[in-house]
């Protein structure tokens, strides 16, 4: 025996919780050859039978015991493996895959076992005669062909039980006749169980016929019985009983008990001549006893067959997952399309956002092998800041290699004699306090590179023309021929004695030239080290317009008040072309809080306009502030007198004394350490890439800024960059979304698509393992193709973007960068999309039955 079905039950809930109970207390056994055929009316639970002896069902109670193994006993898994290793499917419908040739379809139940025999499959084609269409693809052969292919899947499986769902239901009577032939063959070395509608083909063929209806079995007839009248379903499951005594009747029910099943007595000619049909209980031996024959229950054996694991190749589960991709072109294409997208969107974003403008000025200080740069302390945006000293100290010390040198706003006034730029007086903004230009990686023109007096300079290419055009020297036309020629700067002769080259923008005519250096030091002098503190001790005046606030009375303090003055120190000696008018007594030294102020000044600023003694100031306080920074402040001053300009034979602007304060000269290194201080370094570059590095590094973690051509630009972009980023990185996030709507879509069809697919490989035995591997393979495939077509448009985007935001700015840096991270990132981004789309599609298609999952075909 093989199949031993016991009180099987089987009942379907419909939603409206009507129940259909398919089988009622099913009994059968099926031996381990021959032809059976379940026959009866539509509905009547035959498929629902067959399904469950093929373990794409379940049921509700009973058993159904198979080789030794109890179904009901058994996990999915187990059950997957059961139906490999035992059964063969061959439905009325199509039940191949379509994409497939002949040979591949049938080749396919031995792919499941990871068994590669073609000699096998040529057998089997051979004996089904379907040798000429082997290679054929299924979609084009005859529905005959078809079943003789579904059968020969279950041969080269060697299946122990073919289990046929109407097989002929679609064919001719030809082709029926054809395959019930083959079926017959077949039968006898295994067990074959054909639902038919065609009670003609059961008879002509069936070793056993067995009806069903309602879900209960009504006949079930084996060739070679005999026939009875009364119990129509006679086998040798008999017992004839002479005489219906007590006895009788116990024993009966003992055996209806041991059995658990139905017992139909009949009685034919007399009452003493009754017969009872145990319908499932088999009985060899025949004893006499107590007048009636007693047959005992034949023990039948079962044999044991052992179950085989299902395997899939790897290269067949490839080849599904290729297969089932392959098959939905479009959306596999847009699926793509916007996962690369979105990828390429968030790789760029990230790129953006990887943009540091500090390693850019570090990049285009390397790459553009500049020589020079400036350091500032640019902690108040927009304003000069002091360097404090111990920053300076620091970096002095760290950087041997790196030459650092102080820089001075400070005013020189040239007086030229031909306008130039609408002005014979033109200002220089500072001085640069080094000893040779050549550290700097500046380029000498004429004369030499080192600076030994205070009263030598170096200027650039850019001062020189300045001087060329303005006529300073009436006989000099050339650059060259102003080497060692002297120069006037606030009052001080300077001697040049070298000139460097002026890097003006390319595109300037000579003319636009001369009203535009790019360069700040193109508009500073180059000055031997410590001229500075020598220029203050000689210093008498402040020649600069200070704003200087005379409060006189309670008003509060307001910078819209103030009134700009120049700042002159009591030095008699220097400034005696001045007429002093004092209030009190003569002074020729001033105190700290004694100031004296220029009538035009007080006529400016409309004080004491009638009489001007010492009582037209009710003196409080005076502030003097520059760029807004107040440099000197006093309360309770004292104005000690006025004065007016004499006109002198001294070539001294009459300005700077018209429009003045004189102050005590005490106060002088006070206020002019406030104006004059070292707001910016110049930094001569070293040779190594990695001192640089560090150092630029070192200046923006003591707090302090590098300022270059290029480094207002690069913050421009860094602001830029920053917003852009940030909305193409939501941007790239939303088409994630997109995408990971799109890729469940894409899978959730594809589970779709492959519904029939899977139930077909599900019944030829392939674990949900496999199943699940074919739609991960399938989503790693797109994932795969994901990431490469981001990646590479990446590498070959970012460079491309680089150069175009780099010829925008025409300077060297990584607009976009790139780095490992960032591919880590997408690729850890698209698994994560890859997964969140695979799970529920799978989860859902897992909770589809086997069953249902045939049911779709
Ligand atoms: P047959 O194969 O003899 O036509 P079935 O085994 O398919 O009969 O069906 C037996 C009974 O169970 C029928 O009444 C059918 O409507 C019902 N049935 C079958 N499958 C389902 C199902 N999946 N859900 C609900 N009822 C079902």
């Amino acid at each position: 025996m093989l199949i031993r079905i016991r009180s099987l039950n089987k009942s379907y809930y419909s939603e409206t919780k009507t129940i259909t109970r398919a089988l009622e207390d099913i009994n059968l056994d099926f031996k381990e050859t021959g032809l059976n055929f379940i026959v009866g009316e539509s509905g009547s639970g035959k498929s629902t039978l067959l399904n469950l002896i093929g373990a794409i069902d379940t049921f509700d109670n009973g058993s159904i015991v198979v080789a030794t193994h109890s179904l009901k006993d058994m996990n999915l898994k187990e059950l997957d493996y059961y139906r490999n290793s035992m059964i063969g499917f061959v439905f009325q419908e199509l039940n191949l895959l379509d994409d497939y040739s002949v040979r591949e379809n049938i080749k396919i139940a031995l792919d499941i076992n990871s068994i590669n025999n073609e000699e096998i499959i040529d057998e089997v084609i051979e004996k089904l005669g379907i040798k000429e269409i082997e290679n054929n693809s299924v979609k084009n052969i005859s529905s005959g062909q078809k079943q003789r292919v579904a059968i020969a899947r279950t041969l080269v499986k060697d299946s122990r039980i073919i289990l046929a769902d109407e097989p002929t239901g679609s064919l001719d009577s030809k082709n029926s006749k054809e395959v019930m032939n083959i079926l017959k063959d077949i039968s006898k070395d295994r067990l074959v169980i054909v639902i038919t509608h065609d009670v003609e083909f059961a008879r002509n063929y069936g070793d056993r016929i067995i009806e069903l209806k309602d879900g209960l079995v009504i006949k079930d007839i084996e060739k070679g019985n005999v026939k009875d009248k009364n119990l129509k379903s006679l086998s040798k499951n008999l017992i004839e009983i002479k005489k219906l005594d007590e006895e009788v009747v116990n024993k009966i029910n003992s055996i209806k008990e041991e059995y658990n099943q139905k017992v139909y007595i009949s009685s034919e000619n007399s009452v003493r001549k009754v017969k009872a049909l145990f319908k499932e209980a088999n009985f060899e031996e025949v004893k006499e006893d107590n007048g009636f024959k007693v047959v005992e229950p034949l023990k039948e054996k079962m044999k044991k067959e052992s179950i085989k694991k299902s395997k899939l190749s790897i290269k067949r589960l490839f080849s599904l997952a290729f297969n089932n991709l392959f098959n939905k072109k479009k959306i596999l294409i847009l699926t793509s399309i916007l996962m690369i997208l979105s990828l390429l969107l968030y790789g760029v974003s990230e790129g953006l956002a990887n943009y540091n403008k500090v390693d850019s000025y570090i990049e285009t200080i390397n790459k553009d092998k500049i020589k020079n740069i400036n350091v500032i302390e640019m902690k108040n945006k927009d304003k000069y800041q002091r360097i404090s000293e111990e920053n300076i100290a620091f970096l002095e010390e760290k950087y041997p290699a790196i030459n650092i040198a102080k820089e001075y706003l400070l005013p020189f006034k040239l007086n030229l004699n031909k306008t130039y730029n609408g002005s014979k007086k033109y200002t220089l903004t500072g001085i640069s306090e080094v000893n040779n230009i050549n550290a700097y990686g500046y380029n000498l023109l004429s004369g030499k590179s080192s600076l030994e007096n205070y009263n030598e300079i170096i200027i650039s290419e850019y001062l020189a023309n300045v001087l060329l055009k303005g006529e300073y020297f009436s006989d000099i036309k050339e650059i060259n021929s102003l080497v060692n020629k002297e120069i006037s700067l606030n009052d001080y002769n300077y001697k040049i004695v070298g000139i460097i080259e002026s890097n003006y923008i390319s595109s300037l005519t000579e003319d636009e030239r001369l009203n535009n250096y790019l360069d700040i030091r193109d508009n500073l002098v180059f000055v031997k080290e410590g001229f500075l503190s020598n220029y203050i001790n000689n210093l008498k005046y402040i020649d600069y317009s200070l704003d200087v606030y005379l409060k006189d009375d309670s008003s509060s303090y307001n910078k819209e008040e103030l009134s700009l003055a120049n700042i002159i120190f009591d030095d008699y000696s220097s400034n005696n072309n001045l007429d002093y008018t004092f209030f009190k007594e003569e002074k020729t030294s001033l105190l700290d809080n004694e100031i004296l102020i220029s009538e035009s000044y007080l006529e400016n600023n409309d004080l004491c306009v009638d009489v001007c003694d010492a009582s037209s100031f009710i003196n409080n306080e005076f502030v003097i502030t520059y760029d807004s920074n107040v440099v000197y402040a006093y309360n309770n001053y004292t104005v000690v007198g006025t004065y007016s300009y004499v006109s002198s034979n001294r070539p001294i602007d009459s300005n700077l004394y018209s429009n003045s304060i004189i102050l005590s000269s005490s106060l002088k290194e006070k206020i002019i350490n406030n104006i004059y201080y070292n707001y910016e370094l110049l930094i001569g570059l070293s040779n190594s890439d990695t001192v640089n590095e560090d150092f630029v590094n070192d200046v923006y973690n003591l707090g302090l800024s590098i300022n270059k051509n290029f480094t207002s630009s690069y913050d421009k972009y860094s602001e830029i960059v920053s917003g852009l980023s940030d909305v193409l990185n939501t941007i790239s996030l939303i088409m994630l979304a997109v995408s990971i709507v799109l890729l469940y879509s894409f899978i959730q069809n594809s589970v779709l698509i492959s519904k029939r697919k899977i139930g077909i490989l599900k019944s030829l035995g392939i674990n949900d393992l496999n199943v699940f591997t074919i739609f991960l393979v399938e989503t790693l495939l797109v994932s795969l193709l994901a990431i490469t077509g981001s990646s590479a448009l990446l590498i070959v985007i970012s460079p491309i973007v680089n150069l175009i935001v780099r010829g925008n700015y025409g300077f060297y840096f990584s607009a976009v960068n790139i780095s490992f991270v960032i591919f880590l990132k997408l690729i850890s981004i698209t698994l994560l999309v890859s997964l969140i789309a695979l799970i529920i599609p799978f989860v859902r298609f897992k909770k589809l039955s086997t069953n249902t999952l045939i049911g779709s075909r």
